[in-house]
């Protein structure tokens, strides 16, 4: 990881700054503090749903106290956009106060990668140790399988849809096909270099190629509010600049890995390319784990 994540700030959830982007949606923002994700909170007639945690029990109760508040007494139902700690390993205030779901693939990474990535997070500095200090895994009270669920919240439907690997196994996003509102979770940021979290012999599930895919679908959407994994809220715009972004990176690393250009050359050579496109864009390490897995998947 980048020296930057090693001195990251405290990724604390500050719900004070909580944005209603449509009738009954709010957003608390993420502040452009990294390691904090953007956070849903839906309200339906009969229930409301929380979208994202953030990351270790005190944000998780945060979270919880601030959908208390908008649910004046509705039952609440809890959903991440993936199994990342960032998104999700403040579930466990979520524990008997709320019924959580997520999708099968989710359940299962958590199981397989949450222990490691807890240990993983816990190296990048202090402030990111404390955070997940007393940190406990907690499993969905239900699980759906293939590629999309409805929930009901009463006078307003949600779908929940996942098209399997991507930035992680099992992606899920949030939308609401009424007013076309897009939760991206990670496959989509506003001003972030998209995030490969490509860790290997660990952990080297992420597929770019896939993950296109994926952002073409959310495109046939045709969402009109896109709020991303972390950044600004926007609109469906930020999909296809993510888009394009995948493209060229999987075209430059595929076309210099023919040329039979050693991977650390070609990091070398494209990042100064990519960085000159998005000088606006933050955390430019992920380009060189982007390349890292282009170019491993080419030489499978
Ligand atoms: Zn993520």
């Amino acid at each position: 990881m980048s020296e930057d994540a090693a001195a990251a700030p405290e990724p604390t959830v500050v719900a004070d700054g909580i944005t209603e982007i449509a009738r009954a949606v709010w957003v608390i923002p993420d502040r452009r503090v990294p390691l904090v994700p953007n956070i849903g909170v839906i309200a339906g007639n009969d229930t409301v749903l929380v979208v994202d945690t953030a990351m270790g029990p005190a944000n998780g109760r945060r979270v919880l106290n601030t959908a208390k508040e908008k649910a004046q007494g509705r039952p609440l139902q809890l959903t991440i956009t993936h199994f990342h700690p960032e998104h999700g390993f403040g579930a466990q205030a979520f524990r008997n106060e709320a019924t959580i779901v997520y999708n099968r693939a989710q359940r299962d990474e958590l199981h397989d990668k949450g222990a490691g990535y807890v240990e993983l997070f816990r190296t990048f500095g202090p402030a990111v140790a404390a955070a997940l200090e007393g940190v406990e895994l907690v499993d969905p009270d239900e699980v759906y399988d293939g590629e999309t669920t409805e929930l009901d919240l009463g006078g307003r439907t949600v779908q929940l849809r996942t098209w399997g690997v991507a930035h992680t196994r099992s992606d899920q996003v949030v939308y609401l096909p009424e007013e076309r509102i897009l939760f991206a979770g990670d496959l989509v940021e506003e001003r972030i270099f998209p995030i490969y979290p490509y860790f290997p012999p660990d952990d080297a599930d992420v597929d770019g190629h896939r993950w296109i895919d994926v952002l073409r679908r959310l495109e046939e959407l045709e969402p009109a509010v896109v709020v991303p994994g972390h950044g600004a809220v926007g609109d469906v715009r930020l999909i296809v600049a993510a888009r394009e972004f995948h493209e060229l990176l999987r075209d430059e690393t595929l076309r210099l890995a023919a040329e039979g250009v050693d991977v650390e050359q070609v990091v070398a050579r494209l990042e100064p390319e990519f960085l000159a496109r998005h000088p606006d864009w933050e955390q430019p390490e992920w380009i060189g784990f982007g390349i890292r897995s282009f170019y491993a998947r080419s030489q499978d």
